[in-house]
């Protein structure tokens, strides 16, 4: 049996599952049994929750897929994720069991499938089997050699999650440290919104850049002495963000 947390220290972040489901009681379950298992667990109830969820929650290591959700179906969803370049693994939850809905469930991008009512170890056992099949450990953030990072007033330890800034500390989700790390590892370097998405979130061709935005707001709301001047965390219009360990010399 596979731990889903890796055992070097090179990578402490949990595999996350989001988990679609609309059925209350299956989708609390659902959540119960992965986080046991040592997975963070994210749900949502409709599709369009489930979009929301992929960015909002991001990186996303594995979807459970249920197919009838109230504003429309896991085939469509599947479908679209894969049209739009996203290759996160699928497993649908289903309760057709006939076999032409198990083919439309795979020819719509699905890694696999389980009919409802299922055996939940052998749902766990394949959702070790989509996280070792999609390489999750070598598909995680980026490399983390980088285990502190120092600039202006802050201070970032990437291994313990430990941040301050101005001796005061600042608590950091997964996914702006990931981003901070992102940054450092390409200082002075202009990033377009779109290889942030790609290289932080695992979004390709993501349909909404924007949210990106949302995370430089809050990065410059912790770190930058004056938000609104950032002198770390540089917009260029049209182009992206960059990132100046020293503060940017213009200021
Ligand atoms: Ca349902």
């Amino acid at each position: 049996m596979s731990d889903p947390r890796p055992s070097s220290g090179a990578d402490s972040r949990l595999a996350t599952v989001l988990v679609v489901e609309d059925e209350a009681h299956l989708a609390a379950g659902l959540r119960l049994n992965l986080e046991l298992d040592g997975y963070r667990v994210v749900n949502a109830r409709t599709v369009r929750e489930a979009g929301a969820q992929l960015v909002q929650a991001a990186p996303i290591d594995l979807i459970l897929l249920d197919v009838n959700l109230p504003d429309g179906d896991g085939y469509t969803f599947c479908k679209q994720l894969r049209d739009a370049g996203h290759y996160t693994p699928v497993i649908m939850l289903t309760a057709r069991s006939a076999a032409e809905e198990r083919v439309r469930g795979l020819d719509s991008g699905a890694d696999d499938y389980m009919p409802k009512p299922f055996e939940l170890a052998e749902l766990l056992a394949r959702v070790r089997s989509a996280l070792r099949r999609s390489g999750w450990r070598s598909g995680g953030p980026p490399d983390t050699a980088l285990g502190e990072l120092r600039f202006g007033q802050a201070y970032i330890n990437f291994d313990t999650q430990d941040a301050t800034a101005s001796g005061k500390p600042v608590r950091l989700t997964q996914l702006e440290l990931d981003l901070v790390r992102y940054f450092a590892q390409n200082p002075g370097r202009v990033l377009s919104r779109e290889e942030l998405l790609e290289r932080v979130w695992k979004l390709r061709n993501a349909p909404n850049t924007r949210s990106v935005d949302n995370f430089i707001v809050r990065l410059r709301k912790y770190f930058e002495p004056l938000p609104d001047k950032p002198v770390h965390f540089l917009s260029h219009r049209g182009a992206g963000y960059r990132f100046m360990p020293d503060g940017d010399r213009r200021a």
